[in-house]
């Protein structure tokens, strides 16, 4: 049976995963830099006997052939993200971060690592299964405007042209051993705000000679919020913050203008679109019935991330055949943003979670902060889940 065959195999490589896992991850790379990286996984898959190809310059795509007689040409491509992130890393553990203000506190270290094992599994097993898998180790996943929309630009997904798209993301909520699915729409698109709001600077003590952009600001801020709670449809989530307001001004000055930065999430293009306008016309608008004027810039981030529904309920079916029922959960939508979302809006896609939290051992910190770890037994899990739901999607 080649679902034991895989645990298997899966058991018998988990150091060796760690290992590489613990080598990425002292020897982490900033998005569109993953120059070593690549040279890296390259090694690892000549190792296996596979040839690879360059994409978007530090990304690797390669094929494992399945060698069982089959007229279907069936393919499945399988994703794993590489870049680090400019964060200082407050671990104190071995395989600490080599690279002083550069840490893998997204988990792409432990995507990178387990889809190379899941190559091994594969490629040791490439006489038990019919069919394709495609391995793309993708760079940029943290940066405008993503590797993998350009990536997927490069032809990624032609030739073979899979039809389904998995991957795998760290989460530090589920525990170690566990996976959690969500069909349908599962993360938000995102949308970077750049705002400058215009006055007339003076002194604080005669604004009726100012045109006071604080003031302005003020406006701007609260009525934008009305985008969101009075033309979104409450069916559909959206949501609108700014983290960044720079007045600059001093007790007694009022300043030329205000700077702004925030962010725009929702779940719908066309929505996205509209609320674009609105947000714009509403700033300029009120800014300038005050006297002002005002620069409302938006960066168009990545779509929205769907799993498509027939794929996802199949592959969430296939993880509890090979985790057990108690060991695959619901996930909740989660605003945040992930550029795995450019396969899904081209190709059916499932994305899934990967559980890496430890309580017992304090390792519950979230991604993107200075303290995340995971729990290493993941790896116990990780290669041969996906391994199995490859084989499994391929009709095996
Ligand atoms: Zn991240
Ligand atoms: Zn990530």
């Amino acid at each position: 049976m080649i679902k034991e065959q895989i645990q298997e195999l899966s058991a018998k490589i988990f150091n060796e995963v760690v290992g590489n896992r613990r080598h990425l991850h002292a020897n982490p790379e900033l998005s569109f830099h993953e120059l070593q990286t690549s040279v890296f996984v390259a090694n690892k898959l000549e190792e296996l006997g596979l040839e690879y190809h360059k994409m978007a310059d530090t990304g690797l795509v390669a094929l494992i052939k399945g060698e069982k007689p089959s007229d279907a040409g069936n393919v499945v491509a399988l994703r794993a993200d590489m870049d680090a992130l400019p964060i200082l890393e407050a671990n104190d553990v071995p395989y600490k971060s080599q690279n002083p203000g550069v840490m893998h506190a997204c988990g792409h270290d432990v995507h990178t690592s387990s889809l190379l094992g899941t190559a091994k599994i594969l490629t040791e097993l490439k006489s038990q299964f019919a069919g394709t898998v495609k391995l793309i180790f993708q760079p940029a996943e943290e940066k405008l405007p993503g590797g993998a929309s350009i990536m997927i630009k490069e032809g990624v997904l032609e030739n073979p042209k899979p039809a389904a798209v998995l991957g795998q993301h760290v989460m530090p909520l589920i525990d170690a051993g566990k996976v959690g699915f969500r069909a349908g729409k599962y993360m938000a698109s995102t949308d970077e705000l750049y705002v400058t709001v215009k006055g007339k600077g003076g002194h604080g003590a005669q604004p009726q000679q100012n045109i006071d952009p604080v003031i302005i600001t003020a406006h701007i801020l609260t009525a934008l919020q009305q985008v969101v709670s009075r033309f979104a449809d409450p069916k559909s989530p959206s949501v609108l913050s700014f983290g960044k307001v720079i007045a600059n001004g001093a007790t007694n000055v009022i300043p030329n203008e205000v700077y702004l930065e925030g962010t725009f999430r929702t779940m719908d293009e066309k929505w996205r679109e509209e609320a674009h306008k609105r947000m714009k016309k509403m700033a300029e608008g009120i800014a300038e019935s005050m006297g002002g004027s005002c620069d409302f810039n938006i960066m168009r981030g990545y779509p929205f991330l769907i799993n498509e529904e027939k794929l996802t309920h199949a592959t969430r079916g296939h993880a509890e055949d090979y985790l057990g029922k108690e060991n695959v959960l619901d996930l909740d939508i989660w605003m945040a943003a992930e550029d795995f979302a450019y396969y899904s809006q081209a190709a059916d896609s499932c994305f899934y979670r990967l559980g890496t939290r430890n309580e017992a051992r304090g390792i519950t910190s979230s991604v993107h902060t200075p303290t995340f770890d995971i729990e290493e037994d993941a790896f116990k899990v990780s290669t041969g889940l996906m391994a199995y739901l490859a084989v499994k999607q391929l009709g095996n």
